[in-house]
């Protein structure tokens, strides 16, 4: 394995995906292990700790290292503030693994790094203005101009999963009623077919695979892209985007989502310009790959 490498990481609720990736966006190896979250952060921490010093280990000549973390991340700082689902709470991980590896590190949120992914290596390569949406088990986009993430004040942009587009609605996660993510997520999907068909145990795939043969599948389906294109138009209303570049499970649904999405949001357009709206093209080795542009971009500024 020889040539620069960077140890990458993409640290998920239940599982982590990590890989040694060229500068040029290609993953020389793979691997995927368990985030032992339920044995708390410092558990957490140290099995990161040991996982990247073994894919260091592994590399002739890694360069870098670069993470990636749901939740709210401090990527000046390097630090970790706030995660629910991997519980950590101010974990300065960029130190902790320039500590341990002897390298310079990088720390990134997990759908902003894998929206840099998307816009430089995947499907909005080319375009200056690209905004990234994840829909999975929540909601949330990354806007990347030029190649740059943009993270806020705060390391809380692109929250876009907690725009309100139904007043009074499902209650959401975060508090709040009729959130795009309580609307509109996999998960929501799911809940909603059950709550109209009786049918409980359906996901949103099930739904989607239903389509011809099931009017209440038609009408959840129709009704989270409706939600769906009132969120995105709120979107494009604020970012005026080139194209919209949708990952997360959902996405998997492709046409199915994309074309009756397009026209939705073409409905509601008055004077903003239609951005493209296409697929994720890296699947779920956008994280591991944009977490390393993160840590080669750091290494240039350094
Ligand atoms: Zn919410």
């Amino acid at each position: 394995m020889s040539g620069p490498v960077v140890v990458a990481l993409d640290v998920g609720g239940t599982g982590m995906k990590c890989a040694l990736v060229r500068p040029d966006g290609t993953v020389l190896h793979e691997e995927r292990h368990p985030t032992l979250a339920a044995r708390g952060p410092e558990a957490v921490t140290a099995n990161i700790l040991e996982i990247a010093a073994g894919l260091a280990n592994r590399a002739e000549n890694p360069i870098a290292v670069g993470i990636a973390v749901p939740g709210v991340i401090d990527e000046e700082n390097g630090v970790a503030v706030w995660s629910s689902n991997v519980g950590f709470r101010d974990v300065p991980l960029r130190k902790l693994l320039t500590d341990r590896l002897g390298l310079p590190a990088a720390l990134g949120h997990d759908v902003r790094v894998g929206g840099l992914a998307e816009a430089r290596l995947g499907a909005g390569r080319g375009q200056r203005y690209v905004l990234f949406v994840a829909i999975g088990t929540g909601i949330a986009a990354a806007l990347v101009v030029d190649g740059s993430t943009y993270g806020g004040a705060h390391g809380a942009a692109g929250e876009l999963g907690h725009i309100v587009v139904r007043p009074g609605g499902t209650p959401c996660g975060c508090g709040a009623r009729g959130c795009l993510e309580a609307e509109t997520s996999a998960r929501s999907i799911g809940r909603r077919y059950a709550e109209i068909s009786g049918k409980s145990g359906a996901t949103a795939f099930d739904v989607v695979a239903r389509l011809d043969q099931d009017p209440a599948a038609r009408q959840v389906w129709h009704e989270a892209i409706d939600a769906l294109a009132d969120g995105l138009l709120t979107a494009q209303a604020l970012y005026d985007v080139d194209v919209l570049v949708l990952g997360g499970g959902l996405a998997e649904a492709g046409e199915a989502l994309l074309e009756p999405l397009r026209n939705e949001l073409k409905k509601r357009l008055t004077f903003h310009r239609m951005p493209r709206i296409v697929k994720a093209e890296l699947g779920d080795t956008a994280g591991c790959k944009g977490a390393a542009l993160l840590a080669l971009d750091h290494l240039e500024k350094a």
